[in-house]
């Protein structure tokens, strides 16, 4: 078995941050942190990482879910961009996570016949060259064709027929953002990295002028550790500044947080084999298949409230369904969306900041020193976290000795990616054997890839746990116990909101499985009758208060309505 997270491990984790010296204390468990983590044990550093929160409870879990190039920053020139993240893509695809993400094909829409089918083909064609390029002149998506009308229409049944006079197709990949993340973690784990989340850096410490470690909070006990540390790396995206601010330090980035929102849709809802992208007056929108559901997204809007819990607004849910339903034969209602969420995008602010212009930013990611010993990075996107990664640890090491102990990433495999074939070569079998068909062989696949023989073995051990959740049948109970043996759930909302999604991707945000979703955690966890009482109630009240600040026509009273429930480990993040 691979490398757990886990209440024990965890506990471990703590102790070895007050005893042990560390070459690298990663700040921030996104997926900017995670990759660095991952990045420094790789080449043999000692490293740790701590988060406030649970791991990818940030913009991490909030994202579009794609790994893609990014088609509109070809369209701002931005070549740079676009092929750095294309060939992230296709390392992804390939080597680093075949398992988590998914090459994914998507229709461009266009409406005049001529001009705008050249101008999008170059685009689309240099989308990719630059793909096929980055790949070491390897495809790993097919590359774009021409639809004619007849040909889109049956490819996306439920486009209103005056939307197109034809289309491109083209690929880019998608991925669950926070599983990603989690993943990386654990394969930091793996190569020995020390990681505990709900675990706030609340001082950084230094000695003779440079930094030499950080004063960490165990959020669940109030415990104070010391950590000892050569060097700080702080990847804590819109948070940046915060933490930057305990060296006491004039260096650093500025960060400017923009808020986007996400719209769930039931899968049968919208007819269609591919995805679809539209340009929009102010960016762009992607309607995004998955196995069980949509995704429609995304708004970016500038966010003054505190960043802990960013929430859509009516009037941004509005925004994405008239933008939808320009191109829907049969208009989306409110009564369709079974989930939202919002996420905040970490833009590296520019000298002079005009927040109208936020879609403007660039979303390169920058590094820097904070202070001797600390540096911050920032920016960038989830696609391009490997290349964040080694950028930062490069940095952090100074040249010569990043030129001896380089980062190997780009060709290591995450945990589930290593046997993958082999694995699904098995599926029809292994499918057969557990009582499980086809789709849920694939949902399984797509989750643990080849670690899923040790899910089945944690079926074989304890049969229970390979029948499905009675409230969302298409998790099984052996995916809750995983959460919190393996995946390091400590609480109801971990399980619920970043490992069994169902806070996003259920009608009724997880509410009717959580009976049997917290019965098997107080099980593993060995929570107490009251204990497993106050993590539901909490989750409870999580969801109402999501769905009332749903109802809100501005970010100030949506913020307001959700903020009225308290987390259930307060990280007093702002
Ligand atoms: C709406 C939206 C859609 C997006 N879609 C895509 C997409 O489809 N594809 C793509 O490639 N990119 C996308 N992005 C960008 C991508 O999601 C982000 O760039 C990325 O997730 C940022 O990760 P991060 O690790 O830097 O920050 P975060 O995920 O926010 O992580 C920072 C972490 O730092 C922790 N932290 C803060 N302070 C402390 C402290 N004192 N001590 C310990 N921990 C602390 C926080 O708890 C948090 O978990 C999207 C972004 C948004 C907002």
């Amino acid at each position: 078995m691979s490398y757990q997270l886990s209440v024990t491990q965890r506990e471990a984790a703590l102790s070895a941050l007050g005893e042990e010296e560390f070459d690298c204390l990663v700040i921030g468990g996104g997926v900017t942190g995670a990759g660095i983590a991952l990045d420094a044990a790789s080449r043999g550093l000692k490293t740790a990482i701590v988060d406030a929160q649970d791991w990818a409870f940030g913009t991490s879990s909030r994202s579009s879910r794609l790994v893609h190039g990014g088609l509109r920053y070809l369209y701002q020139l931005d070549f740079k961009l676009v092929a750095e993240a294309l060939t992230e893509r296709g390392r992804l695809l390939s080597r680093i996570a075949p398992h988590l993400v998914e090459a994914q094909p998507f229709l461009w829409p266009l409406k005049q016949r001529v001009v705008e089918r050249a101008y999008s083909a170059v685009g689309v064609g240099m989308y990719d060259a630059l793909a096929v390029a980055g790949a070491g002149f390897k495809k790993t998506v097919p590359v774009q064709k021409h639809l004619s009308k007849k040909a889109a229409i049956e490819r996306f049944p439920d486009i209103k027929p005056d939307a197109l006079i034809g289309a491109i197709e083209f690929y880019d990949s998608r991925v669950d953002d926070a599983r990603l993340v989690i993943t990386l973690i654990r394969t930091a784990g793996q190569y020995g990295a020390v990681a505990a989340s709900r675990t706030k850096v609340v001082e950084v410490t230094k000695s003779g002028g440079r930094v030499s470690g950080a004063v960490v909070e165990d959020l669940e006990t109030g415990n104070k550790i010391t950590v000892k540390a050569k060097h700080i790396i702080n990847a804590t995206g819109v948070w940046t500044e915060q933490t930057q601010d305990l060296a006491g330090s004039t260096g650093g980035l500025k960060v400017l947080a923009a808020k986007g929102i996400h719209l769930v849709l039931p899968r049968e809802r919208i007819k269609a084999e591919a995805g679809m992208f539209l340009r929009t007056e102010k960016s762009v929108l992607f309607i995004i298949p998955w196995q069980y559901y949509w995704v429609i997204g995304t708004t970016d809007t500038a966010w003054h409230e505190k960043l802990t819990h960013p929430v859509p607004t009516s009037e941004d849910i509005d925004y994405l369904l008239d933008h939808a339903n320009e191109v829907l034969a049969t208009p989306l209602t409110r009564d369709d969306i079974i989930g939202t969420y919002a996420g905040l995008r970490p833009l590296l602010q520019p000298k002079v900041l005009d927040e109208s212009k936020s879609t403007k930013v660039s979303r390169e990611h920058t590094v820097t020193e904070v202070a001797p010993g600390m540096v911050a990075i920032a920016g960038g996107k989830l696609t391009t976290y490997r290349v964040m990664a080694s950028d930062a640890v490069d940095f952090a090491l100074g040249k010569d000795d990043a030129k001896r102990r380089p980062s190997i990433t780009a060709d290591l495999p995450l945990l589930g990616a290593p046997g993958l074939e082999a694995v699904r070569n098995q599926s029809e079998r292994l499918g057969k054997k557990y009582g499980f068909d086809a789709d849920r062989m694939k949902h399984l696949l797509s989750r643990y890839g080849s670690e899923v023989l040790d899910l089945l073995a944690a079926i074989d051990a304890d049969p229970s746990l390979g029948e499905p959740l009675q409230a969302a049948p298409r998790f099984l109970r052996a995916e809750v116990h995983r959460a919190c043996t393996v995946e390091g759930a400590m609480h109801l909302e971990d399980i619920l909101i970043t490992r069994i999604r169902l806070n996003s991707e259920a009608r009724d945000r997880g509410a009717s499985a959580v009976d049997e979703v917290a019965d098997i955690a107080a099980e593993v966890l060995g929570w107490s009758m009251e204990r497993k009482e106050a993590e539901k109630q909490n989750y409870r009240d999580r969801i109402a208060a999501e769905l009332a600040a749903e109802g809100q026509p501005t970010d100030e009273t949506a913020a307001a309505a959700r903020n009225e429930v308290s987390d259930i480990v307060a990280a007093e993040l702002n």
